[in-house]
C-alpha cells in the first residue's frame, strides 16, 4: 500500500478528489463487510476438562481467513468489534454445554486500510 497521487487538469483533480472523498464517506458510515478472503482470524479455546473434541480441532488448526470462517462456522454471532462466537456445538448435538470459543480479527486496521487503498484507487 502506498500514497495515492491525483493526475489531470484541475477540473479533473477535482473530481477525483470527490470521488475519493465519497469513498471514505461511504465507509465511514457503512464500514466493512467481515468474513472476507484477506482477513485473518485466530481460534480460541479454553484449554481445560471442559473442552471437547470438536473445539480442540478447531483451536489446533487455530488460524483462518474470513473466507473460512463464513464457510466453516455456520453459527457465529458477534460478540465484540472484532470478536465472535463460532457456536460450534450448535451443529453438533451431541455436544454438552455451551461452545465457549472466540474468534478474533487479527490487525483489522491494516485489513480495512488496505480495502479502501484499493477502493480508492478503483474510482480514479
Ligand atoms: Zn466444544
Ligand atoms: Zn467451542
Amino acid at each position: 500500500m502506498g500514497d495515492i497521487t491525483v493526475f489531470g487538469n484541475l477540473n479533473q483533480v477535482s473530481i477525483r478528489l470527490k470521488r475519493i472523498s465519497e469513498v471514505v464517506k461511504n465507509r465511514e458510515a457503512l464500514g466493512f463487510p467481515v468474513f472476507q478472503g484477506d482477513e485473518e482470524l485466530e481460534y480460541l479455546f479454553s484449554d481445560d476438562d471442559r473442552l471437547c473434541p470438536v473445539c480442540r480441532r478447531f483451536g489446533e488448526e487455530r488460524f483462518f481467513t474470513g473466507l473460512e470462517v463464513q464457510q466453516t462456522f455456520s453459527h457465529i454471532s458477534r460478540v465484540g468489534e472484532y470478536k465472535f462466537a463460532p457456536n460450534v456445538h450448535e451443529t453438533h448435538p451431541e455436544l454438552m454445554g455451551e461452545c465457549r470459543c472466540r474468534l478474533i480479527l487479527l490487525h483489522p486496521a491494516e485489513t480495512f486500510e488496505e480495502r479502501l487503498y484499493e477502493e480508492k484507487l478503483a474510482v480514479l
